[in-house]
C-alpha cells in the first residue's frame, strides 16, 4: 500500500482540503478516503447525506444515520498550511541531497516529487516527511 500509484490527485487521505465547489462550498476538512477509480475523495463530516435505516439485529431502532458521501476531487483543493486557505499547487522535483552538496552521484538521484504552494512555495509534503 506504500507504492507510489500512478493514479494519484492532488489531494491525498488525511490532507486539510477546502471545498470549491456544490453546497459545502468554502469549507474546510480532512481527507478521509481517496478513491482512485471514480476520482472521488470523502471528507470528514461534509457532504452528509441522511439514510432512513430500517431496524435490524445490529441497530435495533432503526432511524436515521447519516454519513459522507464522496466529492469529486476537482471540487477541492489543498490547504496551503503557510497561507492558511485552499491553494493551488503544483508539483516539483524534490532537490536531491547529493546535488545540494555539490558531489555528483548521478543517476542515483531519488526523483522524489513533492507538492508545492503555488502562492507561497511551501510543500505539505515536506513537512509531513
Ligand atoms: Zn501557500
Amino acid at each position: 500500500m506504500m507504492n507510489a500509484v500512478r493514479n494519484t490527485f492532488h489531494v491525498r487521505k488525511d490532507d486539510q482540503v477546502q471545498v470549491i465547489a456544490g453546497k459545502e462550498k468554502g469549507k474546510t476538512a480532512k481527507v478521509l478516503r481517496v478513491y482512485s477509480k471514480t476520482g472521488r475523495v470523502v471528507l470528514e463530516k461534509l457532504n452528509m447525506v441522511k439514510r432512513h435505516v430500517k431496524p435490524s439485529q445490529k441497530n435495533p431502532q432503526g432511524g436515521i444515520s447519516e454519513k459522507e458521501l464522496p466529492i469529486h476531487v476537482s471540487n477541492v483543493l489543498l490547504v496551503c498550511s503557510k497561507c492558511g486557505k485552499g491553494t493551488r499547487h503544483g508539483v516539483k522535483q524534490a532537490a536531491p541531497a547529493a546535488a545540494k552538496a555539490g558531489k555528483t552521484k548521478t543517476a542515483k538521484t531519488v526523483q522524489k516529487k513533492i507538492r508545492v504552494c503555488k502562492r507561497c512555495g511551501a510543500s505539505p509534503d515536506q513537512a509531513k516527511a
